[in-house]
């Protein structure tokens, strides 16, 4: 699929309803401008993604789909929507690495996640990673429209950008880390290790999560990978930073 640049890359469905208004957050308030309520919707399974197209527009929203995760981040960062249903299951790019990346670039666009029900992901995974909310397919239309005017009227509120777990610092936006003030520079790795751990503080995180989340499906991975990066990022940011669970996984400890 072509990667798309802005709404205008996408076709315009002349039959499109009138969309649904709501008051532009402009500078000047005195100067009411109504625009269309848009959504973008990422999801790869062509008939739902038409379903979802054909359904909200009936509803007065203006609708965009991308069918793959790679264009649906960028049509998310650079177009201007109101919230984003989002699948988990995506071509070229997860649903949670999408958003990941959104939050990376201290975007806040409200996002609604659905997920095949069979378990391999659950809706813990998908908050944690910065979604708003969460659907589990097979999902009632009623209740996708509720959840998504509930996101709609909360809006995007601006998130604590920098993570912070005792004396560690993290902030996604500028990729900066530091330790009691102190910065330390990481390889791209050990920075997307200790983030997924930063986002996790306290809870134990198993090697196979770790695997999945911070190793792309598509390397060759060395089965002791997380070990060796741990064993990097306690040298670099002290050994008290990260407890090994025997047996289970690892815990982010950071006094
Ligand atoms: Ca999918």
């Amino acid at each position: 699929m072509a990667f798309l640049r802005g709404r205008e890359a996408l076709p315009v469905d002349p039959r499109e309803p009138v969309p649904l208004l709501r008051p532009a957050a402009g500078r000047r308030p005195g100067r009411a401008r109504l625009v269309v309520v848009r959504l973008l919707v990422v999801e790869d399974e062509e008939r739902l993604a038409r379903a979802l197209r054909r359904g909200l527009q009936a509803e007065g929203f203006a609708v965009d789909v991308a069918a793959d995760g790679a264009t649906g981040l960028d049509l998310a960062l650079h177009g201007e929507y109101d919230a984003m249903i989002l699948d988990v299951m995506l071509p070229r790019l997860s649903g949670y690495r999408v958003v990941q990346a959104l939050r990376a670039e201290r975007n806040w666009l409200p996002v609604l996640m659905l997920s095949a029900k069979d378990g391999e992901y659950d809706q813990a995974d998908g908050l944690d990673c910065g979604a708003d909310d969460y659907l589990t397919k097979p999902f009632s239309y009623v209740v996708l429209l509720a959840r998504l005017r509930a996101l709609l009227r909360r809006g995007a509120p601006e998130r604590p950008s920098v993570l912070a777990v005792g004396s560690l610092t993290l902030d996604p936006a500028s990729r900066r880390v530091a330790r009691a003030g102190t910065e330390v520079s990481l390889t791209v790795r050990e920075y997307a290790l200790l983030e997924y751990l930063m986002r996790r503080p306290g809870e134990v995180v198993s090697k196979t999560e770790l695997l999945d989340h911070v190793w792309d499906a598509s390397f060759e991975t060395a089965p002791n990978a997380v070990e060796v990066y741990v064993g990097y990022l306690r040298r670099k940011l002290g050994k008290d930073l990260l407890e090994t669970v025997r047996g289970a996984g690892y815990r982010l400890t950071a006094p």
